[in-house]
């Protein structure tokens, strides 16, 4: 299986506990709603927060994608009303930073207190619309990555660290050798 570990456990995990530094530093005394983007924000936004300490409040929201032009509604709401509240959006990766752009739209029309989005994943450069981006983990380039919260066809969320597919036609042709082939190493 053509597949190669881009990011591992160790080299994640230290990221993700620098990013919540950050983010605790920049938050004292306040306490943040993490607002996790399902599904493949919930690894990070897991270890996320158990680094941020006590001042952290978690809610969720699925999204539905339609449309090229990357339209987004809201499939599954907060049960967190957010309106005067600090929210930090919890997005696994922003490709061409459309959902986060509908996203962060639609949240502010609740009048959040503050809005910011920390995203694990940063593909900079196929970024089509210019949107802000607070906080993110890693750059990286174009190629296909599942694993840590992203899936390919719902699978693969959890592999507990990120792997880039460079042959999508064979992943295709044999889906179940990826899973074996990393569980295999140990990793
Ligand atoms: P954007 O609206 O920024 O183009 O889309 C972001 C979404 O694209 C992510 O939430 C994710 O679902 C999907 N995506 C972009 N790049 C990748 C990738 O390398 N792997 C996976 N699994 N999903 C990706």
């Amino acid at each position: 299986m053509t597949v190669a570990e881009v990011v591992d456990r160790e080299t994640l995990s230290a990221r993700v506990a620098e990013l919540a530094a950050d983010i605790a530093a920049d938050y004292e005394g306040r306490e943040p709603v993490l607002l996790g983007v399902l599904k493949g924000a919930v690894p990070f936004l897991a270890d996320l927060s158990r680094s941020l300490g006590p001042r952290a409040d978690i809610d969720f929201l699925g999204l539905t994608r339609f449309g090229v032009e990357g339209r987004v509604s809201i499939s599954m709401d907060t049960a967190t009303p957010i309106s005067g509240r600090d929210v930090i959006i919890v997005e696994d990766i922003v490709d061409t930073g459309l959902t986060l752009s509908y996203l962060r739209g639609l949240l502010e029309t609740r009048e959040p207190a503050s809005l910011a989005t920390v995203t694990l994943l940063d593909k900079q450069t196929r970024r089509i619309v210019d949107v802000p981006l607070e906080y993110r983990g890693f750059e990286i380039g174009d190629e296909f990555l599942v694993g840590y919260g992203l899936d390919w066809e719902g699978r693969f969320r959890n592999l507990p660290s990120l792997w880039a597919v460079l042959d999508l036609a064979e992943l295709q042709g044999d889906p179940g050798a990826l899973g074996a082939a990393v569980f295999s190493t140990g990793r």
